[in-house]
């Protein structure tokens, strides 16, 4: 099982599964929204995301009709991603949050033609 919370910890959540599917997005909303140059999403079934403490202290963004970014309203930090029309029942939480160290096999980068220009990769 692992751990995760935001920057302020007022919001804390467990997963009851691993992670899958673990990517990178460097699209111009993860760029504005995360402050980065890109955000790291693992998926994984709604059910197996249980939020522990300060759910009423999410806030949630549609950055597009069904697209549901959702991010602790105290702190600001980056916490769900859904509302997916090919996966409705599934959810991306950012792997920046997790308390627990999951280092995934494969991380999948996504939306590279709007990488950060000043992003080194190797
Ligand atoms: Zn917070
Ligand atoms: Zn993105």
């Amino acid at each position: 099982m692992y751990q995760g919370s935001c920057l302020c910890g007022k919001v804390q959540y467990k997963l009851l599964s691993d992670p899958q599917r673990v990517s990178s997005c460097h699209c111009t909303m993860c760029q504005k929204q995360h402050g980065a140059a890109f955000a790291t999403y693992g998926n994984l079934p709604k059910a197996d995301l249980v939020y522990v403490a300060g759910a009423d202290l999410l806030a949630s963004y549609n950055s597009s009709a069904k697209i549901e970014r959702k991010f602790c309203k105290e702190c600001g930090s980056s916490l769900e991603w859904c509302g997916s029309a090919e996966h409705p029942n599934w959810t991306s939480i950012t792997l920046s949050t997790l308390d627990t160290p999951f280092n995934p096999e494969t991380i999948t980068q996504i939306f590279t033609e709007t990488k950060a220009c000043w992003l080194e990769t190797n």
